[in-house]
């Protein structure tokens, strides 16, 4: 019979944790048949008992599992099923088999060290060492009459601990049931979030356009300054957004579709620069592509998702530089194709290199600068990256500069075929 331990395969709610299911209860199987066979090879007259209550508890237990899990107005008595499975199996057994209140026992702690073991160390092991301790005491003082007076308040402590397993259960499937609320109120944020947060900022970018353009009277220097201005913050604003709905995304669906093509690496590339082409100007630093002759082998990516780790990156590296250059390289290595970002900014620390691709992490140097940024534009290239079997790292020297390498995968021959 299932016991405390148990509850957790009563709130199955995917595929995922029916197979995990059929897994514990294999386990629960061949820990009493193993206990049924050692009984039987050492001569013990309680085998065959034994290996009956085992057929029949599974048989009850197999039955009260598939009609909890099937209909949802029976989950919730799911306790009371296993209690009279119980009841029932050990009353017939002992019974039939004509076994004394210690083979009960016997029987009982039996059950409960396999459920402990199918369910897991965590749930079953305060049962289980309570189950051994009450156990063995009555064991120690077997005595017949004793017993007889003991078994009232022996079958209501039982009771209490099948009554207390239903309640853990409801617990358990309410607590079950918020956290199903607040993943479905997450992936709603998602779905509104991505609306309603990326359709001001893209009007904003709009209307800046038709004022820089002149399109509302011609600006004076400071006025155009200032709109420059609101476009850079809407730009932090704009990544932001797409960063923090990335996450989401990634975190609530705890996956992410790619929407793969075969590309041309350079072309992404020149685009991603050009879009940093003014940025770089301004600070005076010198951006550049230095494209080698030839084409390279054809990568298969997610290239707006690509698009927004490299823009990440040369972002980064335009932000953290002061003076000097950024430059980029592509080139192929081995299977793959290298996108290297070298600066020569403000760099990073050694013992600080491993900690940047994790979530939040800013470097302690930026927060002196006084830059900007939230530390999740590294966590989640790397995350992206991965996610096409390919890797991102980085070298740096700190007050010297910083070479990131992002490395794809290349299409291999018989692909293209
Ligand atoms: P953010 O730039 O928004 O802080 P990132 O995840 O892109 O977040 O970067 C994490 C941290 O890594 C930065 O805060 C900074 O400390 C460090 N970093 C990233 N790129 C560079 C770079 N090119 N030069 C120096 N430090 C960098």
């Amino acid at each position: 019979m299932l016991d405390s331990t148990t509850n957790n395969q009563n709130i199955t709610t995917n595929t995922e944790k029916e197979s995990e299911g059929v897994i514990v209860h294999a386990i629960r199987i061949t820990t009493k048949l193993g206990i049924a066979l050692a009984l039987f090879f050492t001569n013990n007259p309680n085998a065959l008992p034994l290996a009956l209550y085992l057929g029949i508890s599974e048989i009850l237990d197999q039955i009260s599992l598939d009609l909890t899990r099937t209909n949802l107005n029976l989950k919730k008595y799911v306790g009371l099923f296993y209690a009279c499975n119980s009841v029932a199996a050990i009353s017939v057994i002992t019974y039939f088999a004509n076994w004394s209140l210690t083979d009960f026992y016997l029987i009982y702690l039996v059950h409960i060290s396999s459920s402990t073991l199918a369910y897991g160390f965590q749930n079953g092991l305060l049962s289980f060492i309570l189950s051994i301790f009450s156990y063995s005491f009555l064991l120690f003082i077997n005595q017949a009459p004793l017993l007889m007076y003991l078994r009232f308040p022996i079958m209501a402590i039982l009771v209490l601990r099948l009554l207390v397993s239903q309640k853990n259960y409801e617990k358990t499937n309410r607590t079950l049931n918020a956290v199903l609320g607040i993943e479905k109120s997450k992936k709603d944020f998602i779905a509104l979030a991505s609306h309603n947060l990326r359709t001001p900022v893209a009007a904003i970018y709009g209307y800046i356009d038709f004022l820089l353009r002149g399109d509302a009277g011609s600006l004076n220097e400071a006025q155009a300054d200032f709109i420059r201005k609101i476009r850079t913050n809407n730009k932090e604003l704009e990544k932001l957004t797409e960063q923090l709905l990335e996450i989401s995304i990634l975190e609530v669906n705890k996956e992410v579709d790619l929407i793969r093509q075969q590309s041309q690496i350079e072309v992404l590339i020149e685009d991603v620069v050009k879009e940093h082409e003014i940025m770089a100007r301004e600070k005076g630093l010198i951006l550049t592509f230095q494209r080698q002759d030839g084409l390279l082998p054809l990568v298969n990516i997610d290239v707006e998702k690509i698009k927004s780790v490299l823009s990440n990156i040369i972002d980064n590296a335009v932000k953290y530089t002061e003076k000097g250059s950024v430059t980029i390289n592509a080139f192929q290595k081995g299977d793959y194709i290298v996108i290297s970002v070298k600066d020569t900014g403000i760099g990073i620390a050694k013992e600080e290199l491993p900690k940047i691709f994790t979530k939040f992490y800013r470097s302690g140097n930026v927060l002196i600068y006084n830059k900007t940024g939230v530390g999740l534009g590294l966590y989640l290239g790397k995350q992206i990256v991965e996610l096409h079997g390919g890797k991102l790292t980085v070298e740096s020297v700190l007050s010297e500069g910083s070479s990131f390498s992002l490395m794809l995968p290349i299409i291999k021959e018989e692909m293209l075929q």
